[in-house]
């Protein structure tokens, strides 16, 4: 989107604390181990965090897994051994150049440096030290005596379980190229330069789909998924001017990849990947079925056919799409004289669908407004709150994102209703309560 002038849309670079801020306060986002310290860069999602990062999980199961016949789910282990890591190439491959400032002792990804040759830090000219390859991976034991117990490692993502159970998926399921096993779980990756809040940590959480395809339509495949994941962002109400695709360049492809593309949103320090979707070609599966001897292909009996699928992967950090969601979700504007903040979420993607509000905390209204709750409770994520004055708990919930209210006053006793009011217009209406499920979910 332009302003009046017809620039485009610029990062705004208050909302970052805006929403770091909004997040401790009101519960989305904690730092981990505060009461010792904190533990740099690692983060525990709080009340309202935890129920919104499982709504942006359940959007994307839903989008992927349930609204399709052709994708299944899978729930893989953390720990693996040295193996899995050898023939994926991760232990080789999976790396970050590292250098450090001779000035001021500070650490730096070489490849995100604006320019190499002076420190962002200190501003010191020429004081790198040669870059060094870090593995990125996190290793632990498993057994009792460090010595001699087994190497282990930790995830850095969730795809290896997918290519694992190939052979395993595929009998239990009954499916055929085209066909996809879905996943969601943490991911660990000892990060050189972790930052921006959640949106790098070294411990979080990635939705995953690898989709196997004849070979020939793999390029068909790359560009389908590639609209579809686009696509899914735009339906959650993220507005189109905040996000963009971004076709890698031939020199940034990892050496399988035949094409990647991300998704970008503009971020408050300028446009940075959500999610990226890539043509892997038969790279896995064959390296899988090299190392381990066992065959990962499809035999078609139809033609007679055997071939190794094409892998066409979507993969996307379910905390980092979280914070985006919040991001472009918030909003302040005058009313009454007044700033009003204003979480515009998708009610699915919400901590919570509705609020009961009680006028005042008051023997007589407590008996009704809580049936109004145990109505409500089964169906949607319902809070109910009884403290401080009715416009003081409509922001609250205006800032938590909860589109729709329903207050319990004192005519409630006599006439049987209450009043929905609409987060976004602040419209409000009436309602019998026996009618009131039906309606707030039409109103949803
Ligand atoms: P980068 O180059 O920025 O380190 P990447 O391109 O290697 O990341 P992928 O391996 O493609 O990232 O990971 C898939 C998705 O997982 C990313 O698009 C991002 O949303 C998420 N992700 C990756 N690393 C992190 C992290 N350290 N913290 C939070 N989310 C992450």
């Amino acid at each position: 989107m332009a302003d009046d002038e017809g620039n485009p849309e610029q990062p705004d670079s208050g909302l970052f604390d805006r929403i770091v801020n909004l997040s401790r306060r009101r519960g989305f986002v904690f730092p981990s181990a505060e009461i010792y310290g904190g533990f740099r860069s690692t983060y525990d999602y709080g009340p309202l965090g935890a129920l919104m990062l499982r709504n942006v999980k359940a959007a994307w199961w839903r989008s992927m897994v349930q609204l399709r016949d052709d994708v299944v789910g899978l729930d893989a282990a953390i720990l693996s051994p040295p193996a899995v890591w050898e023939a994926s190439g991760h232990l080789q491959n999976f790396t970050d150049p590292l250098v450090d400032c001779r000035n001021c002792n500070e650490r730096f990804r070489l490849d995100k440096l604006d320019d190499v040759h002076t420190c962002p830090n200190c501003g010191a000219k020429n004081s790198f030290t040669d870059p060094r390859q870090f593995n990125l991976m996190f290793k632990t034991y498993a057994g009792p005596i460090e010595e001699s117990a087994a190497e282990v490692y930790l995830r850095p993502e969730t795809a290896q379980g997918m290519f694992l159970n190939f052979n395993n998926v595929l009998t239990t399921s009954r499916k055929k190229p085209p066909f996809g096993i879905a996943q969601i779980g943490k991911a660990f990756r000892n990060e050189i330069t972790p930052g921006n809040f959640v949106f790098r940590t070294r411990e979080f959480e990635v939705m995953e789909l690898e989709y196997f395809v004849p070979p020939a339509d793999a390029a068909q495949w790359y560009e389908y998924w590639t609209g579809e994941r686009y696509r899914w962002y735009l339906d959650l109400g993220m507005p189109e001017s905040k996000l963009r695709l971004r076709p890698h360049d031939p020199d940034e492809l990892s050496h399988y990849s035949s094409g990647t593309s991300d998704v970008e949103f503009l971020f408050p320090w300028g446009w940075d990947e959500l999610e990226g979707i890539a043509n892997r070609g038969e790279y896995d599966l064959t390296q899988h079925t090299k190392h381990s001897g066992e065959r990962l292909e499809y035999f078609d009996q139809a033609t007679g056919e055997r071939y190794v699928p094409h892998v066409i992967e979507p993969a996307v950090g379910a905390t980092r799409t979280m914070m985006a969601f919040l991001m472009a979700a918030y909003d302040e504007e005058e009313v009454r004289g007044e700033t009003r903040t204003v979480l515009r979420l998708d009610p699915r993607l919400s901590p919570y669908q509705v609020a009961v509000l009680p006028l005042s905390r008051n023997e007589k209204l407590s008996p009704i407004a809580r049936d109004v709750l145990h109505r409500l409770q089964p169906h949607l994520m319902t809070e109910y709150d009884e403290t401080q004055s009715i416009g003081r708990r409509y922001r609250r919930q205006d800032e938590i994102g909860t589109p729709l209210c329903v207050t319990v006053d004192f005519e409630s006793l006599d006439d049987k209703a209450v009043t929905i009011r609409q987060r976004d217009t602040m419209e409000q209406t009436r309602v019998p309560i026996e009618d009131l499920v039906g309606h707030v979910q039409s109103l949803l």
